[in-house]
């Protein structure tokens, strides 16, 4: 466990109320209705450098977060936007945020709907985003036998990261994710999907997250996973805002066929076994490339 989740568990004091159905734990928390709530938050110097523009910024806080309300079989419907910018005021960087910010939230047909804005030593956005979802689907229902999924590449935000000449697709994967955020809807309301997540953490970290909340293991072949050469940024830097999702083998040609008709490459990366570790076939898992919280004196 890395320690970021160690002080989410600190705060992990849920206790179920009438109103919600899903909370801590999962890419959103479900309400009663079905609403489905999620917030992220970007940091300057932590989460980008002048490797993205403002406008890239501004795209990429709302992807980050309707990546993790698609995660759920959610349709985003509405957003807030909480800012702290550092004093004076650099409001030509603000305006291009702002393009960016709306450019995606047209892309993803939410409004705006109300915020917070303050000064503070460091540029810090945060997006709350909701939505509706008829079937929400939890990373914690995966079963043994399930196939394991995954949508498009991994690891090409690392190389638009890592490379010191990034190709267009790596720098475009980095700066301008676009989440299969209605492809992750239609998975969940045709009920073929028994758990699914978002991708942020690198597949490593997110498919050892999947298989601890759903009590089982899992073995991935490697040669499935389409992505980068470099097992270390595949596998273990994140950032690739796909889907993870499993589905009995039954599923499999119904599975496809969705894939084909949204035009959402999809690829069958291994199985979900009866407990056991989260194994890479023929491979050990490379060490993650980033934590939040690295080791150091306290
Ligand atoms: P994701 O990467 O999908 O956004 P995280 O791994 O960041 O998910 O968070 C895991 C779970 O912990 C989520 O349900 C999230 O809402 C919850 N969480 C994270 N930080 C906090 C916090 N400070 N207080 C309460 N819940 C938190
Ligand atoms: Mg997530």
């Amino acid at each position: 466990m890395t320690q970021e989740k160690a002080v989410i568990a600190l705060f992990d004091r849920s206790r179920k109320t009438n109103d919600v159905q899903v909370g801590i734990g999962d890419d959103g928390a479900v309400l009663r209705d079905g609403t489905v709530l999620t917030v992220d938050t970007m940091v300057e110097g932590v989460h980008w450098d002048d490797k993205l523009t403002p406008e890239d910024v501004g795209w990429k806080l709302v992807a980050v977060n309707v990546s993790d309300l698609g995660a759920m079989g959610a349709k985003p419907a509405w957003a807030l936007l909480a800012m702290a910018l550092p004093s004076p005021l650099d409001m030509t960087w603000t305006e291009r945020f702002r393009e960016g910010l709306f450019e995606a939230l047209n892309f993803y047909d939410l409004p705006l709907i109300g915020g917070d804005t303050v000064s503070g030593p460091t540029r810090t956005l945060t997006l709350t985003v909701g939505g509706k979802a008829a079937h929400p689907v939890l990373r914690s229902t995966g079963k043994p036998g399930d196939d394991v999924y995954i949508t498009g590449e991994l690891g090409l935000a690392a190389a638009g990261f890592l490379d010191p000449a990034p190709t267009p697709a790596a720098r475009a994967a980095l700066c301008r994710p676009t989440p299969p955020v209605r492809f992750g809807v239609a998975l969940a309301e045709s009920g073929l999907v028994t758990a699914m997540m978002d991708l942020s953490d690198g597949l490593r970290e997110d498919l050892a997250t999947l298989c601890r909340a759903s009590s089982v293991g899992a073995e991935i072949d490697p040669a499935q996973v389409p992505g980068a050469a470099d097992l270390a940024h595949r596998f273990s830097f994140g950032e690739d805002y796909q889907l993870l999702f499993t589905a009995p083998p039954d599923a499999r040609s119904a599975v496809e066929s969705l894939s084909r008709s949204q035009a959402v490459p999809i690829a069958r990366i291994g199985r979900l076994t009866a407990g056991g570790p989260v194994r890479l076939l023929g491979a050990s898992w490379p060490a993650p490339l980033y934590t939040h919280f690295p080791p150091g004196p306290r």
